[in-house]
Parts: C-alpha cells; structure tokens; sequence
C-alpha cells in the first residue's frame, strides 16, 4: 500500500470513465461540487461507436457532440419502413471534448475496493468522498442474454449501393444474410459516420451467450454480396459483446450508486444505455445535491415498470 489519500473533502468520487462516468463527473463538475474521477486510462477516447435518438440527448451537450444525422432512418421487414424520428451517430472526440474535467481530480489507476464513501485503488491510493459513483461497466455475459455485433467500416463510395450520406439502415431483416430458417435470427444496421465511412453491422440481441464473431462476418459479407459489394478484408472492424439484463439497483441512502450501464440502464432489448444515462444525470447529481437517494430518484416505480415490460421483450427475442 502506498498509503497515499485523495480528496478527503471530494463530494463525489465518480470510479470508471466511460461515457457515463465521465458525463457524471463533468455535470457534477459545472454544477461546483469537488469530484474525483478513476479510470486505468482517464484519457483514452472510447472504442465503440456511439449512437441514438436526437432527442434523448440532454439539452446542455450541445450539437458538436453528433458526427452524423439521418432524418428518418429506414426499417426492412419484408417492405422498406421509415421512421420520421432524427437518430444520429455520435462523435466520439466531440462527445469526449464536450464532457471537460478540467476542475476534477483525475487518477489513473484502477479500483479494486468501492465503497459509499471510500475507493481504495490497485496501488493502495485511498480515496474518499462524501457520495460514490460506480460507472466501472459491466462484467462479461457468459451464459447471460446478450448482445453481439461484428462492425466494418467502409468507405462511402463502396457502400453507396447500400447506404449513402443522410440515410441509415436501422434494422435491416431482409433474407440476405445466408442464416438458415432454424438458425438464430441476426439484422443488420448501417449508418453513415460523418467521416467519410460507413458502418456495417450485422447484430444479434437477446440470445443466452451470444453469436461468435465469425458467423456474424459471414452473415455480414453474404448481405454486402447481395448488393454487390465486396471488400478488400482488410477493412478496420469493431466487436460487442455485452450482457443485456444488468438488473436495476435496489434503493439504499447511503450505499454506492451504480450508474450507467453498471447501474441497469442499459435498454435489454437494444443494448443502447449511452443517451439515457446522459439524460440522466442531472437527476442523480440533484438527489445528491438535495441529500436524497440518488437511486430512488433514477428508479421511480414507473421506470421500474418498463424495465420489467422491456425484460419481458428480452425473453420474446
Ligand atoms: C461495438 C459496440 C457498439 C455499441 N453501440 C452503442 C450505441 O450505438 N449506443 C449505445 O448507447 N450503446 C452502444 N454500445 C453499448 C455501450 O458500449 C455502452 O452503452 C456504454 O459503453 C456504456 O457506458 P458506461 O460508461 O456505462 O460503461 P463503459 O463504457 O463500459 O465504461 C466503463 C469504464 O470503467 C472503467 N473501469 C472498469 N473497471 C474499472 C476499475 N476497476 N476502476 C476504475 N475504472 C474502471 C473502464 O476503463 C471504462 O472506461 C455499444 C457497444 C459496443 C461494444
């Protein structure tokens, strides 16, 4: 142990900086608490793409945040839907910049002890604070429900058979992906980055453990192959796999308050948590402010409710 104490008059430590640690950690941060914020790697950019709705995003994040918009992106079943709801692509460098933690502590290290009021780290750094956010992610799924992706970037022009710049396939189910009738079932989404590249992501939600990797390429290539597209192989890639059935924090004045999709925010049925946890939290940080039960203010019984209904929607999937 190294012995060595940090922000003993900290009001809120904030232990992992995802993107929802670090939007609590700056909000936290402006609205003039002290705070301490842990990460191993505080600085790092984050690795997965991020996307949403427009309007789920907070009011005070500011439009630089979005690298990419469609108007009204397209859903095939057996015939092309629109959805008339703005979604968009995040930008990670202009998510990362708009969540500045200039006036935070920032320890690089990394937890291994999470209390209410007191995080001791790997190197023995004790640190304490009045209120303790746990936002360190979430843990393999194993056996649990799951999300799996296999994402390729491609460049605009070889995508454009499929997907050009404004447009993007939400759920694409068309019978294009070489998975036999008996297979578990898996869609595509694509959408356009903003930077010249397009995303291609075959994707399986809700299957205990998950689809491997591989199959979620092939299913992938066979789609691009239907359109005429081919690719060199060498194309950049991204991978998910994530439970989806993190439960919702019981109610406790006090104890450690999971956040994020440590603390069941992320939706099971879509695996996204990024804009709801962002839009939440200004409520966690008032509760604090107001020396309420954080908690109690995030899960009042009617978002207890639609998780349930959503969990429900899990098991139909
Ligand atoms: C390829 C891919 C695409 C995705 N697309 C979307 C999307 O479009 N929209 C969406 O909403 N979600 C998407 N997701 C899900 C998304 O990853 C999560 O919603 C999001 O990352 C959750 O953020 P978080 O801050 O809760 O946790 P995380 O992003 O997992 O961050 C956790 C942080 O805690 C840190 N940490 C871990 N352990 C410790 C420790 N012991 N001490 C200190 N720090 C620690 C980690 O270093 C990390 O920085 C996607 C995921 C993947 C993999």
């Amino acid at each position: 142990m190294s012995g060595r104490e940090v922000g003993r008059a900290a009001d809120v430590c904030v232990v992992g900086l995802g993107p929802t640690g670090r939007a609590l950690a700056h909000r936290a941060m402006a609205a003039g608490m002290r705070v301490v914020a842990v990460d191993p790697r505080p600085h790092r950019l984050w690795a997965p793409t991020f996307s949403c709705w427009v309007d789920e995003l907070p009011q005070w994040l500011g439009h630089g945040a979005i690298a990419s918009r469609i108007e009204a992106p397209a859903v095939w079943t057996t015939s092309e839907h629109r959805i008339p709801r703005p979604y968009c692509v995040l930008s990670k460098q202009g998510l990362f910049d708009a969540l500045p933690l200039d006036d935070a502590t920032v320890i690089a290290g990394r937890a291994r002890t999470v209390e209410a009021h007191r995080v001791e780290l790997a190197d023995g750094t004790e640190v304490r604070a009045a209120t303790v956010f746990d936002t360190r992610g979430q843990a393999t799924p194993g056996a649990r429900r799951t999300a799996s992706a296999h994402g390729i970037f491609v460049d605009e022009d070889i995508a454009a058979p499929m997907v050009t710049a404004g447009e993007g396939l939400l759920l694409d189910w068309r019978d294009e992906n070489g998975a036999g009738p008996d297979d578990p079932p898996s869609f595509l989404y694509s959408v356009p980055l903003g930077d010249g590249t397009v995303i291609f992501e075959e994707t399986s939600l809700g299957l205990r453990g998950g689809m491997p990797q591989h199959e979620l390429r092939r299913r992938t290539l066979n789609r691009l192959a239907a359109h005429g597209i081919r690719l060199r192989g060498d194309e950049p890639t991204e991978a998910a796999h994530y439970p989806l059935d993190e439960m919702p924090p019981k109610a406790g004045r006090g104890a450690v308050i999971p956040f994020g999709s440590r603390g069941g925010m992320m939706h099971p049925i879509t695996g996204y948590c990024v804009a709801d946890s962002l839009a939440l939290v200004d409520t966690a940080l008032d509760a604090v402010q107001r020396g309420a039960d954080p908690i109690e203010a995030l899960w009042p019984w009617q978002a207890r409710l639609v998780y349930w209904m959503r969990m429900r929607g899990v098991y139909g999937l």
